[in-house]
């Protein structure tokens, strides 16, 4: 009784006190109300094309090339969103470093419906979650992983679990400030599986997954990620992005 009555109470006023203090408005163009509002849904950068994550040419559905695929690569990479664009840009910019968790539950409804309707193949049943994770510090400092809720949307979107396999073991620079040889260098040995995963391997062999960031620009930390899951025997690992720089 004392919870139901003081539950919604608080929840009241926090809201009031966060929409006073920073109201919900459009990332891209200021209107009010929602973090992404319908035009800008409608009118926001879309990719033409998806790209192999090891040769960066065009692939239909974003498989990686079967010349271009080794034991230990990503199946491969999907992304929706072009990063090029401003609104992407200002979107993914602002959620970020303003943070605010909102902006990815609601870009996660969105990477959700596109799923459903232009790659329901790669929607199977066993398949889980994954998100690319943060280092501890890092997290602790922004207060969330962008990826995690991400991957929070979209397990209540389209009814798949998240696995919470992976961890960062190495602070890595931020990808999008080196040239490509610094890149592969930066984010070598940056993943691990996780404790849980360490005692759980059979939860990792021959199992599927989907593997979620924000952002991709070579991929290079999506398929660093990606090995350690191929090494310990995961059956399938396709990457997916909101958006590809
Ligand atoms: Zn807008
Ligand atoms: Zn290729």
């Amino acid at each position: 009784m004392y919870q139901t009555f003081i539950k919604p109470l608080y929840l009241d006023v926090k809201t009031f006190v966060l929409d006073t203090l920073f109201p919900i408005s459009c990332l891209a163009c200021g209107e009010e109300g929602t973090w992404i509002c319908a035009d800008c849904k409608s009118t926001i950068g879309k990719l033409e094309h998806q790209r192999c994550i090891v040769c960066q040419k065009n692939t239909p559905f974003g498989l990686t090339h079967p010349h271009c695929q080794t034991p230990h690569g990503a199946d491969g990479l999907i992304s929706f969103l072009n990063y090029h664009d401003q609104k992407v840009a200002d979107i993914l910019i602002k959620g970020k470093y303003n943070f605010l968790p909102g902006i990815y539950e609601e870009l996660g409804k969105l990477l959700a419906g596109q799923l459903k309707t232009q790659y329901p193949n790669i929607l199977i049943s066993n398949i889980s979650l994954i998100p690319v994770p943060l280092h501890s510090t890092r997290k602790r400092w922004r207060g969330f992983n962008q990826a995690e809720v991400l991957c929070r949307s979209l397990s209540e979107q389209l009814n798949l679990p998240v696995a919470d396999v992976l961890q960062r073991k190495k602070i890595t620079k931020t990808q999008k400030d080196l040239k490509k040889d610094a890149r592969l260098k930066n984010v070598d040995g940056a993943f691990a599986l996780s404790p849980w995963a360490l005692n759980h391997k059979s939860e990792v062999l021959n199992h599927p997954f989907i593997l979620v960031d924000d952002v991709t620009t070579t991929g290079a930390t999506l398929a660093e990620a990606a090995k350690v899951l191929k090494r310990n025997g995961a059956a399938k690992v396709i990457c997916l992005t909101v958006a590809r720089d």
